[in-house]
């Protein structure tokens, strides 16, 4: 475990530490932050599509509109400021394209906009992705 081996800006020239894939919650960047002495950045994607998000300096995690549609539906039905289900659409792949792809993670697709300047909405990541068990194992 880094906070153990004492691997942090110290020994290594880090300005930050990226996390990517899965989102990572706030008791798990504070543990990252605490091992390496640097501020954690949340990257949020799969490797079905790839980024979806990235978390500015005011901790609100963009999407990234340009490459990806995203949509957080409930009960079959788009909604914004509410919890639901997030889908993803890529905006740019030519071949075999991932069209409302359900991810299996919960947030919210944000009216607000971010104090930081940048227009791209913002997306709240309420629960990781569901484990997917095999129906074999
Ligand atoms: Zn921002």
């Amino acid at each position: 475990m880094l906070s153990r081996r004492k691997v942090g800006s110290k020994t290594l020239p880090l300005k930050a530490v990226i996390g990517t894939g899965e989102y990572v919650y706030q008791h798990e960047r504070d543990i990252i932050e605490q091992a390496t002495g640097v501020t954690f950045v949340n990257e949020y994607g799969c490797t079905e599509v790839g980024l979806i998000g990235f978390e500015c300096e005011e901790h609100n995690l963009h999407v990234m509109a340009a490459n990806i549609y995203l949509e957080v539906i409930k009960d079959g039905k788009n909604v914004i400021d509410e919890e639901g289900d997030i889908h993803v659409t890529e905006l740019h792949a030519r071949s075999n394209p991932f069209i409302r792809y359900g991810l299996g993670d919960r947030g919210i697709l944000c009216s607000e906009r971010c104090s930081c300047g940048r227009a791209l909405p913002i997306i709240k990541i309420l629960s990781g992705r569901k484990r997917r068990l095999c129906p074999h194992s």
